[in-house]
C-alpha cells in the first residue's frame, strides 16, 4: 500500500483534522512517511487565516511540485483544509501538478478519493461541497506515535462559525457551528482514556458556543457547560482543556464551572483582540472592554492563579494610536502570562478588507514590536514569580528544544522542562520550579522543600 506525508499549517483544529485523516488512512492500508521525499501522496493541510499562511502553502506546493514530482511522477499531490475549501478548482488551475482538493467537510473522504485516483477512476478531485453530519466524521486517533502511548490529545467537538467578525474568513471556510453530540464525544473521549490519555484538549472555532443550536441550557447550565460535566465524570481521565473560546462564552454557568471541577484546568486562553471599544465594534466581537474585564476579573475571583492567554490583532482598518494604546493598556491591566499578536492580513470576501483607512505595514510593524515589549515584560515577570514554587505537571514526552531532557505541562498550561527519562512519560508529578526561560520554566523532581 501507498505511504502518506501530511504537513499541516494552522490552528489545533487543523492538526486534529490532519491526525483524523492519517489514522482514517492507515486504517486503510497506508503507512506514515516520515518525510515528503519517500512518499506516494503527499498532502498539505492548509490555513487561510492570514495571506501568509496560504503563501507559504502555496510555495511549498510549488517546490514539491519543482521536486518530488519530477523525479517521481507518480506521486499523488494534494491540499486540503481551509485554503483547498475557499479555493477549489483554482488551486488546480494555478497549480497544474495538484491532483486533490479536499474542502473542510471532506477530510474523512480522503481515502476513497486517492482510491479513485490509484486505480485511474478520475484523473483530478475537487470535492468542496458542505456534507450533513461532517461534524462528527473527525474521530480517529494516532495513538502511538513515536511508539509511545500518547499524553494528551485533542477532540474535536463540532465545526464552523457563527460569529462573522468582520477580519475573519473562517465562517466562510468552515461554514455554519454544527456539533456533536455529547454521548458521541463521551464516548470518543472515553476510548483515548483507556488508551492512556490523560488530558483531553477540547477543541472548535468558537468552542464556546457548542451545542447552542441543539441543547436547551439546564439548571442554568449552557450545552458547553453540560458536556465538560459529562467529561468530567470519565475516571481515569486527570485534565480538561478547550481552545478556542470567545469571551462571549464565558458566562457564569462557566466561570463557576472552575470552582467546582476540579479536572477542569485552572488556563484559559480568550481572544481579546483590541483593547478600543470602537476596534471592537468594527470587528463586530459583541463585547466592549470593560465586559472583557469583568470577565478576567469573576475568573481570577474563582481562581486566582488562572493562567490567561490571548490572541490581538494589530492594524485592523481605522487603528489609531490612540486605540492601539487602548490594546497596550489592556494588555498591561489584564497582565496576561502570554499574548499571540497577529499583523491585521486582509481575506478576500470579508468586510474589513474593503474598509476604508487600511494601517499602512511599517506602522503595523512598529505597533507589533512595542506591544511585545510590553508582552514579553509581563510573561517574563509571571514566569520569573514561579521561580521556587512547586508545580505539577502532567509529563507528555521529551522536550522539543532538548530531546535529552523531558517536559510537562502545569495546570495553568506552562510548559516545565526537566531531566527525566521516559518512566515519567504520563506521570502527574510535582516539580519545583528552579529556573524561568522565555515563556519555558525549568523544574527540579528531586528537590521538594516542604
Ligand atoms: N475563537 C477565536 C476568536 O474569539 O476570535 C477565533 C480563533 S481564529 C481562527 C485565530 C486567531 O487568528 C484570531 O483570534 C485572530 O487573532 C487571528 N486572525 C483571524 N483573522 C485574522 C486576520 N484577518 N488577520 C490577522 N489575524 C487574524
Amino acid at each position: 500500500m501507498p505511504s502518506v506525508y501530511i504537513k499541516t499549517y494552522g490552528c489545533q483544529m487543523n492538526e486534529r483534522d490532519s491526525e483524523a485523516v492519517a489514522a482514517q488512512l492507515i486504517a486503510k492500508g497506508y503507512t506514515l512517511a516520515p518525510g515528503e521525499a519517500t512518499a506516494d501522496v503527499i498532502l498539505l493541510n492548509t490555513c487561510s487565516v492570514r495571506d501568509l499562511a496560504e503563501q507559504k502553502a502555496l510555495r511549498k506546493m510549488e517546490n514539491i511540485a519543482a521536486d518530488v514530482r519530477r523525479s517521481r511522477p507518480n506521486v499523488v499531490l494534494g491540499f486540503m483544509g481551509c485554503m483547498a475549501q475557499s479555493r477549489g478548482q483554482q488551486l488546480i488551475d494555478k497549480l497544474p501538478d495538484v491532483d486533490l482538493v479536499v474542502g473542510t467537510q471532506k477530510f474523512h473522504r480522503a481515502a476513497e478519493y486517492l482510491d479513485d485516483i490509484f486505480s485511474g477512476r478520475r484523473d483530478k478531485v475537487v470535492e468542496v461541497a458542505e456534507e450533513d453530519r461532517s461534524e462528527a466524521t473527525i474521530r480517529e486517533h494516532l495513538l502511538n506515535g513515536n511508539a509511545h502511548k500518547s499524553v494528551t490529545a485533542y477532540v474535536s467537538i463540532m465545526q464552523g462559525c457563527n460569529q462573522y467578525c468582520t477580519f475573519c474568513i473562517v465562517p466562510y471556510t468552515r461554514g455554519q457551528e454544527r456539533s456533536r453530540t455529547i454521548p458521541d464525544i463521551v464516548a470518543e473521549c472515553r476510548e483515548l482514556v483507556a488508551h492512556g490519555v490523560k488530558e483531553i484538549t477540547l477543541l472548535g472555532q468558537i468552542v464556546t458556543s457548542y451545542g447552542k443550536r441543539d441543547l436547551p441550557t439546564t439548571d442554568g447550565k449552557s450545552a458547553f457547560v453540560q458536556l465538560l460535566e459529562a467529561i468530567h465524570e470519565i475516571e481515569g481521565l486527570e485534565r480538561i482543556r478547550f481552545t478556542s473560546p470567545h469571551p462571549k462564552g464565558y458566562g457564569d454557568d462557566l466561570i463557576e464551572a472552575y470552582g467546582r471541577l476540579p479536572k477542569l484546568v485552572e488556563s484559559a486562553h480568550i481572544p481579546v483582540q483590541s483593547g478600543s471599544d470602537r476596534v471592537l465594534k468594527l470587528m463586530h466581537r459583541g463585547y466592549t472592554r470593560e465586559r472583557f474585564l469583568g470577565i478576567i476579573e469573576k475568573l481570577r475571583r474563582v481562581q486566582p492563579r488562572m493562567g490567561i492567554t490571548t490572541d490581538i490583532i494589530l492594524g485592523f482598518p481605522g487603528e489609531t494610536e490612540e486605540d492601539f494604546q487602548q490594546t497596550l493598556s489592556v494588555m498591561r491591566e489584564v497582565e496576561f502570562d502570554q499574548a499571540y499578536i497577529f499583523k491585521y492580513s486582509p481575506r478576500r470576501d470579508t468586510p474589513a478588507a474593503a474598509m476604508p483607512d487600511q494601517v499602512p505595514q511599517p506602522v503595523k510593524e512598529e505597533r507589533n514590536q512595542r506591544l511585545l515589549e510590553v508582552v514579553n515584560e509581563i510573561g517574563a515577570r509571571h514566569y520569573q514569580k514561579l521561580v521556587g514554587q512547586r508545580a505539577q505537571i502532567l509529563v507528555e514526552g521529551p522536550s522539543k528544544k532538548n530531546a535529552a531532557r523531558m517536559m510537562g505541562r502545569t495546570r495553568c498550561n506552562k510548559i516545565v522542562v526537566f531531566d527525566g527519562s521516559e518512566r515519567h512519560r504520563g506521570q502527574l508529578m510535582d516539580v519545583k520550579i528552579i529556573r524561568a526561560g522565555s515563556f519555558t520554566l525549568y523544574g527540579d523532581p528531586a528537590i521538594l522543600d516542604e
